[in-house]
């Protein structure tokens, strides 16, 4: 749980300027720093002495309608998804992040809530390209022409917007508790029925720091949630727009107050599985539980989570492949080539009928036969890219 504070930014306000030479700064993902690019001057970044501001939902709507995200930004639109980003006013958006589209245009930046934390990067552009070769060589069953075609895909640097809550919940549940009793049926062989009884109670619980993607484009909430988690309580860092020179942040599209109703519905099944606890504290098992949930000291804050995204396409479809900016977990998806697999499979059952050609002949099948059979596997996939590295 945070504690509301009333200043943000622990670095200068005059954003991105280096105050040894008037040159820009910029984070580093490996020194953690700010650098100057054009004196070298390097800027500590002093751990936040507050924590990052929670808000209530009070004011909520007048405080997004009197407000810009990105107050020393850019921003333009992408033409094909519509999905807005804010970079440095001196960088100009080639390609949309979001779904790999080239059509981006400048436009005026839409109304909303500041973000008030951001994890930054700690995977670099280098690191995540490298991520992205070992990837694409570990791909037995991908098609030899994926090594061509993925170079075209470039990898961006992005930060994507979320919500976090607190809460505290009580929860008001009615269900049936069901005892258990042994009886004999009608042929005299013992058995367990169970007998109900309507019931009822109250739980609690309280949520920290949860999580929802403020970003209404389906794959990338996909992209988020298979290269989570993001440790929000011990790696959010006061919002400031030098962690984003050189990237890309996006604008949010799904309000916090959705985004709360997206939570409730999420954590209905978790206050379910508390009531049936509370229950089988009482009985031996529980049946029909309804939750009728209050949220109260709810507050919010807006954050942005850092990933390298990649959208590359093979045979008119596109795939993607993100790291997360901040672990350097990995997620891809990839196609597959059919011939490889029938390829691997025919091998495959070569394996298991000369296994059986043994066995049949008195002895099992030794392991060293399996071992070939699988280096024959290896050796007919052709391991991909094992030379090549991405063009970005
Ligand atoms: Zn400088
Ligand atoms: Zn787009």
């Amino acid at each position: 749980m945070t504690q509301a504070s009333t200043e943000t930014p622990t670095i200068s306000t005059d954003n991105f300027i280096c105050p040894n030479c008037g040159g820009s700064l910029k984070h580093d993902a490996h020194k953690d720093k700010f650098l100057c690019a054009s004196c070298g001057f390097e800027s500590e970044i002093a751990p936040p002495a507050e924590d990052v501001k929670e808000f209530s939902f009070d004011g909520y709507a007048e405080r997004e309608a009197a407000s810009t995200p990105f107050t020393s930004m850019s921003t333009a639109t992408c033409q094909t998804c519509g999905n807005q980003i804010a970079f440095e006013a001196s960088e100009t958006a080639k390609i949309c992040p979001m779904c790999g589209s080239t059509q981006i245009s400048s436009t005026k930046q839409k109304a909303g809530i500041a973000p008030g934390g951001i994890i930054p990067f700690r995977v670099d552009k280098q690191d995540a390209a490298h991520k992205f070769t070992e990837w694409v060589k570990g791909l037995w069953f991908a098609p030899n022409r994926l090594k061509q075609s993925y170079q075209g895909g470039h990898l961006a640097g992005r930060f994507v917007p979320f919500w976090t809550f607190d809460a505290d919940v009580m929860a008001t549940y009615t269900g049936q508790g069901g005892r258990y009793r042994k009886a004999k049926d009608s042929e005299g062989n013992e058995r367990t029925e169970t007998d109900w009884y309507p019931t009822g109670g109250i739980v609690q619980t309280s949520y920290d720091d949860e999580l929802i993607c403020a970003c209404k484009d389906a794959s990338t909430r996909l992209d988020m949630e298979q290269v989570g988690p993001f440790d929000t309580i011990n790696e959010l860092r006061p919002f400031a727009p030098e962690y984003i020179a050189g990237y890309s942040a996006e604008l949010y599209s799904v309000k916090a107050d959705a985004a709360f109703d997206d939570l409730k519905g999420r954590k209905q099944s978790d206050l379910v599985s508390l009531a049936s606890a509370d229950i089988n504290r009482r009985f031996d098992t529980s049946r029909n539980v309804h939750v009728n949930a209050m949220y109260t000291n709810v507050t919010y804050k807006h954050v942005l989570l850092p990933v390298w995204t990649s959208i590359f396409s093979y045979n008119g479809k596109s795939y993607r492949y993100v790291v997360n900016g901040a672990t350097g977990k990995v997620h891809g998806e990839r196609p597959y080539s059919a011939i490889k697999i029938i390829a691997a499979i025919a091998v495959a059952l070569g394996v298991l009928f000369g296994g059986f050609a043994l066995f049949s002949g008195g002895e099992e099948m030794p392991e060293e036969a399996a071992a070939a059979g699988i280096a024959t596997v290896s050796v007919q996939l052709e391991p991909l890219a094992a030379s090549s590295t991405p063009q970005l």
